[in-house]
């Protein structure tokens, strides 16, 4: 069964804060709420591209503030969500929304339809971070919220960012571990971007805000990737969709890459060969690893198979469907 979401982002008109870091319309390339007519024929353009069986579809309100809109526009979204989820075209819809606009009535609201998935930006459980970046909550907030979407029987997404103001590797790391605590099935890592017309445009401007490299953002999420593994918690998404924004003039600074997840699993497949001990005799050999994870174990732009190379290692990449996520095993050739 394949997983597919069918997103429809909702710009920043319904939060009433500007945490620091966000331009929605930036990252979005979207300025106003989307019209239900504009949702319906969206939905049913993406439903026609997924293959017909073995899939899961959701509808996904992602960006702003769900739970801050208005009743009656979360109402008039669901209304249209649900008419899909009714006549079996979908399976169900998640959103994203504030920690602090979560309570419950309006979880109560979100029972009445089939939402099964809520995401909270968590952003940092660090109080410092969050109080740096504009959040205007706590990581109280984020906790009782968590704990109410669980009571109410919806699955828990907490969202991270990595590199916000006032953040260090240490208080991402006591994020990660807070997230698996405060019992969330998933999560998504972002790293913290500089996007034009953001207050933290203005903070790296002056000299007051260093966003971290590539290479730090790289190392920092795989750490983070092996704790949420061995916590139980999906880690759903890693680094922001491409968008012409991002790739334009929105970005101003930070550890942007269109193909940031790849480079991640590149680092955590390297980690793996630089601690390998038992290379065949022979300097030649398959390594077998889960097809899923061949182009992450040969890496982004083949630089592990290169690194091997450069030790006098000669791989063949072979899949082998019984292996799990980076299990892999090495025989000679
Ligand atoms: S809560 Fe979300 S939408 Fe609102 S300003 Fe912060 S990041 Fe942007």
């Amino acid at each position: 069964m394949k997983h597919y979401n069918i997103p429809i982002f909702l710009p920043e008109l319904a939060c009433p804060f500007q945490c620091s870091y966000c331009n929605q319309s930036k990252i979005s390339g979207q300025l106003c709420l989307p019209q239900v007519d504009e949702i319906k024929s969206l939905i049913e353009r993406n439903i026609q591209t997924f293959p017909q069986i073995e899939r899961k579809v959701e509808i996904a309100f992602f960006g702003g503030n769900f739970t801050g809109l208005p009743a009656k526009t979360q109402i008039s979204y669901l209304d249209i969500a649900e008419e899909f989820v009714q006549k079996g075209l979908v399976q169900g819809i998640r959103l994203s929304t504030r920690p602090d606009y979560i309570d419950v009535s309006k979880l109560e609201l979100l029972k009445k339809y089939s939402v099964k998935t809520i995401e909270l930006g968590a952003q940092s459980l660090d109080d410092e971070v969050l109080s740096l970046s504009g959040r205007g909550h706590t990581s109280q907030d984020v906790f009782d919220a968590a704990g109410l979407i669980l009571n109410h029987g919806f699955r828990l997404g907490l969202q991270m960012m990595i590199g916000l103001p006032g953040d260090a590797f240490e208080k991402a790391r006591a994020t990660a571990n807070k997230i698996i605590a405060a019992g969330a099935h998933e999560t998504r890592i972002y790293p913290c971007l500089v996007i034009k017309d953001t207050q933290l445009e203005k903070l790296y401007q002056q000299g007051s805000y260093t966003a971290l490299s590539l290479n730090q953002a790289v190392e920092w999420t795989s750490e983070l990737l092996n704790l949420f593994e061995l916590g139980g918690v999906r880690v759903i998404r890693i680094g922001l969709h491409p968008s012409e924004e991002l790739n334009g003039s929105g970005l101003i600074a930070g550890p942007y890459h269109p193909s940031f997840k790849e480079l991640v699993m590149t680092s955590l497949w390297r980690k793996l060969f630089e601690k390998e001990s038992n290379w065949p005799k022979t300097r030649k050999m398959k390594i077998h690893v889960n097809p899923k994870e061949i182009n992450f174990a040969v890496g982004y732009m083949a630089t592990n198979r290169k690194w091997l190379t450069g030790n006098g290692l000669y791989a063949t990449f072979v899949g082998d469907k019984e292996l799990k996520e980076r299990n892999y095993y090495i025989t000679s050739c």
